[in-house]
């Protein structure tokens, strides 16, 4: 219980694209992560990594929403004030185009969460205490993240708007929980020994308790994990309803 907690890795690299700027203003509400995304292309027996990421593409001269407009001056170089601004904004607004790559992380010791010993929430039960790392596996992914991305900006024509980070900033790796992609902790498995619930998602040691949530996962991989968490709660729940018919709950 509580181990093999996993995050999807994450990074979004960022690009200035000259041939966007001073467009006809017009409806772009489809682009991007409403028709765009990439699947995991690559074979990795070629890659100095396992596991895989898709690519979640935005961009475009969508309906200006909440904190749309910033950050212009990683475009201008200046940022700006008064008219000049307003012009910046016009000439370069859905001219950058966005790659956050979403992947895999391969489930590892040093990755788990615990009861804490010592710290209660306000109603006196303990809270759980969390422990996450990152191996090489998932910091040679996100170089290969960066890489791509920045190539595929230059072959557009524009250029990066961070520059590459260092292999000690762990190539821009998003920390563990960034992603809010967290699960595991609760593993599914044949064998009691090393899983806490079935293949029903009912637990080993205590046959009416049932967790229709992340928890079961054995693996994080590079797919956004609430369809398969839907899709195993419908499964638990048939089988609640199959288990109670049968007189076995
Ligand atoms: C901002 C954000 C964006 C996301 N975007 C995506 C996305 O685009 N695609 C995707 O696939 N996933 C996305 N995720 C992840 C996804 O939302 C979660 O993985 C998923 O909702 C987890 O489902 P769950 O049932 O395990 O937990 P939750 O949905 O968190 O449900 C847990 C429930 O338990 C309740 N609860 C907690 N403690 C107690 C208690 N002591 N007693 C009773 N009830 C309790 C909580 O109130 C909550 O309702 C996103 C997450 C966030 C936060």
């Amino acid at each position: 219980m509580g181990r093999f907690l996993t995050d999807s890795t994450g990074l979004t690299v960022t690009g200035y694209i000259p041939r966007l700027a001073e467009g006809v203003p017009h409806n772009e509400d489809g682009v991007g992560g409403m028709h765009l995304y990439m699947p995991w292309w690559l074979d990795n027996k070629a890659l100095d990594f396992p596991r895989g990421y898709h690519i979640e593409i935005s961009g475009g001269r969508r309906a200006p929403s909440y904190g749309i407009l910033g950050g212009i001056e990683r475009v201008n170089g200046a940022g700006g004030y008064g008219k000049q601004l307003k012009d910046d904004y016009r000439k370069y607004y859905g001219s950058t185009v966005s790659f956050a790559g979403r992947g895999e992380m391969v489930p590892n010791d040093d990755s788990y969460c615990e009861i804490d010993p010592v710290v209660v929430d306000k109603y006196g039960i303990p809270v759980l205490r969390f422990h996450f790392k990152f191996t090489e596996h998932e910091r040679l992914q996100a170089k290969h993240m960066q890489e791509t991305f920045r190539e595929i900006i230059h072959e557009m024509g524009g250029t990066p708007l961070t520059p590459m980070p260092a292999a000690e900033e762990g190539y821009g790796l998003a920390t563990g929980g960034r992603i809010i992609h967290e699960v595991g902790t609760t593993r599914m498995g044949d064998d009691p020994r090393t899983s806490v619930v079935s293949g029903h998602c009912q637990a080993h040691d205590v046959k009416n308790v049932f967790i229709a949530d992340g928890g079961p996962f054995v693996s994080n991989a590079d797919k956004n994990v609430t369809w398969t968490i839907l899709a195993l709660s419908m499964r638990t729940s048939e089988y609640i309803v199959q288990a109670r018919n049968q007189r076995l709950l």
